[in-house]
């Protein structure tokens, strides 16, 4: 299930998704099918098939799933240290 919050604070200002290293990535679509949550979608109109983060949001934050079962190394997540601060920063900006 798709969360709208993290910890009391809104997921969309928390800046934790995949990237994908287009020059790295093969096409297999693996990470497509490993996430549940919609977050990618294979865009076949090309010579080589490409996921794109559809709904980078989907994204459970400190996931790192996609990234692990990626056989070419393709996928990455932000810093968890810097993604800790800035939620961080923004529960404490709430109060
Ligand atoms: S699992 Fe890796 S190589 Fe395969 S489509 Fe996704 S990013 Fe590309
Ligand atoms: S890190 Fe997890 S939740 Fe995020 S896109 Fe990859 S598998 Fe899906």
């Amino acid at each position: 299930m798709v969360k709208e919050t993290y910890k009391g604070v809104s997921r969309k200002n928390i800046p934790w998704y995949p990237t994908v290293n287009y020059e790295r990535c093969i096409g297999c679509g693996k990470c497509v099918d490993y996430c549940k949550l919609g977050v990618y979608k294979l865009d076949e109109n090309r010579e080589k098939s490409r996921p794109i983060a559809v709904n980078p949001f989907n994204c459970v934050v400190f996931c790192k799933g996609c990234q692990d079962i990626c056989p070419s190394g393709a996928i990455s997540h932000p810093s968890r240290k810097e993604t800790v601060d800035v939620i961080r920063r923004l529960r404490k900006d709430q109060k």
